[in-house]
């Protein structure tokens, strides 16, 4: 099922654009950047449901399984190409209810006021333009 007042569904089924392209997918879930501009960290992904779905219960264990094995391989992607020493794994849903997990490589820099879910109002001046994200998704497609 999609809904397509979802901005996640939008972006699966390619009514809207998404900056980077889907990185990854797998039967049921796809990967892609962190839309925000400029990107707060290079390498921000997000792993997403193919399907509106708003809760993780809503998985069955085989389903389930084939997340947390893309989550575990995009993390190990994420470590060798950002050398960060720890990449965060965070769900919300508060902005967009479509069930969507963050997968952030924590930057080595990353200033006392933005770690942990602080990382969420982290707004550096040096963030990632469109093309450093293109070039970065593009880079880490071939890794998959
Ligand atoms: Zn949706």
């Amino acid at each position: 099922m999609k809904n397509h007042s979802c901005v996640i569904c939008r972006w699966e089924d390619g009514l809207d654009q998404l900056n980077g392209g889907k990185i990854a997918e797998t039967e049921n879930f796809f990967v892609f950047h962190n839309q925000t501009h400029p990107a707060p960290v290079l390498g921000w992904l997000i792993i997403a449901p193919k399907a509106h779905i708003l809760q993780q219960t809503a998985f069955s264990s085989d389903v389930l399984l084939e997340l947390m094995e893309l989550q575990q391989k995009m993390t190990a992607i994420l470590e060798k190409t950002t050398r960060t020493g720890r990449v965060y794994w965070a769900v919300f849903g508060e902005e967009v209810k479509h069930l969507h997990f963050h997968l952030i490589p924590r930057p080595e820099n990353l200033p006392a006021e933005a770690l942990g879910w602080r990382i969420f109002g982290y707004k550096p001046e040096d963030g990632a333009g469109k093309l450093e994200v293109e070039g970065f998704c593009d880079f880490i497609r071939e890794q998959f």
